[in-house]
């Protein structure tokens, strides 16, 4: 059985011990995401391994993978959203120091408080969250439907050009 991940990490140590961290958290216990939802069922799975890398940064690499419940924001009505997050974070005590950090990295600055490990992986899915979520179009009720209008327009325009095309031919005349 997976033991349960731990709530608080220190990312300098485990990055030392080369650890790998493995498990689920619930989406539930991630308060600013929650706004963004219209249901906080469900849990994340992540991998993430600590290491140090040629270059001596101390570094977590890994994947988030997870189902959010959302609303979508062409037909509004609830979907579930697949939501995968590629991991790439350099360890880093300040703001100086995550300027230096090479651009693969993602600064995640570690002071005196401790790491929350449930906030790590909240940060990195709200990086990939879209802002309007929807469904895939041909999935999405609304696109239907405004396809289906889109030709009634074009039906109801070509009708409306008629008329004209009949007066054009009577100015010739
Ligand atoms: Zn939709």
């Amino acid at each position: 059985m997976p033991s349960q991940p731990p709530e608080y990490i220190d990312p300098l140590r485990l990055a030392d011990a080369r650890a790998v961290l493995q498990g689920q958290v619930a989406v539930s216990s991630m308060a600013r995401l929650a706004p963004s939802l219209c249901s906080t069922q469900g849990a994340v799975d992540f991998e993430l391994a600590f290491s140090v890398d040629m270059e001596g940064i101390r570094c977590i690499h890994g994947s988030l993978r997870t189902q959010l419940d959302v609303v979508c924001q062409r037909c509004l009505q609830p979907m579930k959203l697949p939501l995968e997050a590629k991991v790439a974070l350099g360890v880093v005590a300040s703001m100086q120091e995550a300027g230096r950090l090479p651009s693969a990295y993602e600064p995640l600055i570690v002071g005196a408080e401790p790491v929350s490990l449930n906030e790590m992986i909240e940060d990195e899915l709200l990086l990939v969250l879209p802002v309007a979520p929807m469904h895939p179009e041909q999935q999405c009720p609304a696109w239907q439907e405004r396809v289906v209008e889109e030709e009634q327009d074009e039906l109801a325009q070509e009708d409306r050009k008629n008329p004209f095309a009949v007066l054009a031919q009577l100015k010739k005349m």
